[in-house]
């Protein structure tokens, strides 16, 4: 991963990141923030406020609210020091990973939040984990050090001892808690100063000369500013400086120390993203290595949201443009489908509203509404025949029968649930025998989200029940043996959303004998998405 000082400025100014974070470590509020200072909104504050006016739009919403967790993501674009940010939401409860692996296959860094006071928690663990199997660079950020936060060194040591990575203070915390006063910028030595009595103020910045400069006084009490001395010597000797080539190659994460809600420390880690993260990276596909300064404009789906208006059955598929410059109107090849389609009216999610996208770079995450036609994996192109690799397919862990509870209603729960799979919310398949369907989830508490989406947005109450089978596995194999083992095993079969081939079972042992039996085929637990 480098800066490609080669692209074209357009392309060169664009950030296109994730946060990642456990509940409840302040993401919201910093996102918050970085629209603040991107401009974007006037108050902080709006990001909820505007949250909370879609969720009672599509009452799903309900379930997150109660619950309060986030189930739906987005992106958002804003400019910030001459760059283009566009961040992408993931959305922050365990057993959405699926969507949320997904979305950080669409951006080119990520932002770790963690709580001053609670360190590295679960989730945090899990996503990080997603973001080194794609050497994401990662910027972290520590928040709320307005609160009894743990000691500075053994925050750090935690972060690179349980995520095993190198740590560079960007800054470093004066006082905790009630004392804490703002941050030594490591980098550019500065003084910076948090404004308590304005939450949304920008901090005070002091250009200092070092840590002998005498202004120091002036503005730190004695016995922080002796125990700032000492740390920040002791840090500069035993921690990793800063490198960016090592934060572009996933092995070092800069640490910012702040506190979103008083928006300090929120424009320096805004800086450290535009100066130091990423430029759009090359994105991989089955052929060949796509670089952003191509010419002919490419991109990929990563993220299907249906029903963002309930009003009208429309879905918006979420696209990170892979290259070239993208121009409203263009006509584009739909590559699976090997069809023209118009890009009429993508739209650009400019911080609070949706707007239409007249233009869109490689980097950028454009919105296209659509009937259907676009699912997750699908590659546009100027004609190429390119097929992205990377975007995770996750075996369904759990399984269950879903049935309407008023039998009128089958064909209607069959449409909702067929939208639902190409969302890529759920794996769906029709068994060959019966009626009803079987749904299959990675976290249960998404047969919830499901049925109360079902309920809300399509008017059917549903019941969600244990299922005879436990495991599902795609069947591949040359035509008249895979009718064969069909024919064979009718009471085990059932097919997905796209009509391929699925055996259930609830054995192991049932999948070791068909492998043994039937050497031409094979059973996969997952099945690409591109
Ligand atoms: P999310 O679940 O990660 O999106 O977290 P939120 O942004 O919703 O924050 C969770 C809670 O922590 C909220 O009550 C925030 O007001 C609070 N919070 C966020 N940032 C700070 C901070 O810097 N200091 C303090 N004391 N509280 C904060």
């Amino acid at each position: 991963m480098s800066n490609r000082p080669e692209l074209p400025p357009e392309i060169a100014r664009r950030r296109t990141f994730a946060i990642i974070s456990h509940p409840d470590a302040g993401k919201t509020t910093l996102t918050e923030k970085f629209l603040l200072y991107g401009g974007a909104i006037q108050m902080a504050g709006q990001v909820r406020a505007k949250g909370e006016a879609r969720r009672t739009r599509s009452d799903f919403m309900k379930m997150e609210q109660d619950r309060g967790i986030s189930v739906s993501a987005s992106a958002m674009s804003f400019d910030f020091d001459g760059h283009r940010f566009n961040l992408v939401d993931t959305p922050g409860h365990s057993d959405f990973s699926e969507d949320t692996y997904r979305t950080l296959t669409a951006v080119d860094a990520a932002i770790m939040v963690i709580d001053g006071a609670k360190g590295v928690e679960s989730q945090t663990r899990k996503l990080f984990e997603v973001c080194r199997l794609r050497d994401l660079p990662i910027l972290t950020f520590c928040n709320k050090m307005d609160r009894e936060s743990r000691d500075t060194f053994e925050i750090i040591d935690e972060i690179q001892e349980n995520l095993a990575i190198d740590v560079a203070p960007a800054s470093w915390p004066i006082g905790v808690g009630r004392e804490f006063l703002g941050c030594y910028d490591m980098l550019n030595d500065r003084l910076e100063l948090m404004d308590r009595a304005d939450r949304n103020r920008v901090a005070e910045s002091v250009k200092i000369s070092g840590l002998d400069d005498p202004q120091l006084t002036q503005h730190v009490p004695e016995n922080l500013l002796a125990k700032l001395r000492e740390e920040v010597e002791m840090a500069r000797e035993l921690l990793p400086a800063f490198d960016q080539r090592s934060l572009l190659e996933g092995h070092l994460t800069p640490i910012w120390f702040g506190s979103a809600i008083n928006s300090f420390g929120v424009r320096e880690l805004m800086k450290g993203i535009s100066t130091f993260g990423p430029a759009p990276q090359p994105q991989n596909s089955a052929s060949r290595e796509i670089a952003p300064e191509e010419r002919a404009v490419t991109g990929f789906v990563f993220k299907v949201q249906a029903n963002m208006d309930p009003k009208h059955r429309d879905r918006v598929a979420f696209v990170r443009m892979a290259s070239g410059h993208f121009l409203r109107g263009m006509k584009l090849t739909h590559v699976r489908t090997k069809k023209p389609m118009a890009v009429s009216n993508p739209v650009l999610f400019l911080a609070s509203d949706r707007e239409l996208a007249e233009e869109a770079w490689a980097g950028d995450i454009i919105g296209i509404p659509n009937h259907g036609q676009l699912r997750i994996g699908d590659a546009l192109t100027e004609g190429e025949a390119l097929r992205f690799t990377g975007i995770p397919s996750f075996a369904p862990e759990l399984l269950q029968s879903v049935r309407a509870a008023d039998p009128m209603k089958a064909k209607h729960l069959e449409k909702a649930l067929m939208q639902f799979a190409e969302e890529g919310a759920a794996k769906v398949f029709k068994p060959a025998i019966g009626s009803g369907f079987i749904v299959g989830v990675v976290g249960a508490l998404q047969f919830e989200v499901l049925a109360s989406r079902i309920e809300i947005e399509y008017g059917i109450p549903v019941r969600f029940e244990s299922s005879q089978f436990t495991s599902a596995r795609w069947v591949q194999g040359p035509k008249e043996k895979v009718d064969a083992f069909i024919n064979a095993n009718k009471g085990h079969m059932a097919h997905d959303h796209d009509g391929d081939q699925v055996y259930l079972t609830r054995l192991q042992w049932d999948i070791d004998r068909v492998e043994r039996d039937y050497p031409d085929l094979t059973l996969s637990a997952t099945k690409e998405m591109m």
